[in-house]
């Protein structure tokens, strides 16, 4: 074989590989907490590592406030039009899945993970024994501080964007000394708080599909399921159950 001349090596994948979290345009504390969930070989961690954290922040960085990542760094410091200066910061903003210190953030994703988890089995009574498997043994208090630590972990402050010409929207952005994943933690707690604070509480449901582990908002009121494949699934495990199981239904 002639190696006279560099033979081009195999090129850098120009597409890392998505997130494997199921993503149903459920708020951000929600999606958060449906890194975890089951298949049919049992229950998987969307966040096992470094790389897959950066997946699913890829994934959710178009729903996060403008200003957290490199996308809108036009939008951040004096040009946002506050009129103040920018604030201290450790380095430029970055983009979310490249962001400082994404390694050690892991821990705290998977921290503010579990909390939300917690809080949502609380406030949907869950009895699911895959999920309270999946949950760990995280009790109550400890989920509540974890939360609010993660909103205080690296917060961001508000800026309006004005439309220029008073045409379109205004934007609000946001803008933090810190990381843009580290931001992007507090910005997924604050979220929560909101949530369990709110009507997100009440309309928080536990998908009861065989199997499955997922959260969801109830919206509209009567939706049973995480997805549409969960409600086929559930609806096929019924049927079988009529079918082949001896015991009378009662009705
Ligand atoms: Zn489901």
């Amino acid at each position: 074989m002639d190696t006279s001349e560099p033979q081009p090596t195999a090129a850098p994948p120009t597409t890392a590989p998505p997130t494997t979290a199921p993503l149903h345009g459920e708020p951000l504390p929600v999606e958060l907490m449906n890194t975890v969930w089951a298949g049919r070989d049992g229950v998987h961690d969307a966040l096992g590592d470094t790389a897959d954290l950066a997946a699913w922040l890829r994934a959710v960085e178009p729903r996060l406030p403008d200003g957290l990542g490199a996308r809108s760094e036009a939008g951040t410091g004096d040009q946002a039009g506050t009129g103040r200066r920018a604030r201290p910061s450790p380095g430029r903003p970055d983009a979310l899945s490249a962001s400082a210190g994404l390694p050690g953030l892991l821990a705290e994703f998977r921290r503010l993970r579990d909390a939300l988890r917690r809080l949502a089995a609380e406030a949907t009574a869950d009895d699911r024994p895959a999920a309270h498997a999946a949950n760990g043994r995280l009790d109550l208090p400890a989920a509540v501080a974890h939360l609010n630590e993660a909103c205080g972990f690296a917060p961001a402050s508000s800026y309006l964007v004005w439309s220029p010409d008073g045409g379109g929207a205004a934007l609000r952005g946001l803008h933090s000394p810190y990381p843009a994943a580290a931001a992007a933690l507090s910005v997924v707690a604050e979220q929560g708080v909101a949530l369990f604070a709110g009507e997100g509480r009440a309309q928080l449901g536990a998908c009861h599909a065989p199997g499955c582990v997922l959260y969801f908002l109830r919206t509209p009121p009567r939706r049973a399921w995480c997805s549409a494949a969960c409600g086929n699934r559930a609806r096929v495990a019924r049927h079988y159950h009529r079918h082949h199981d001896p015991r009378p239904h009662g009705r």
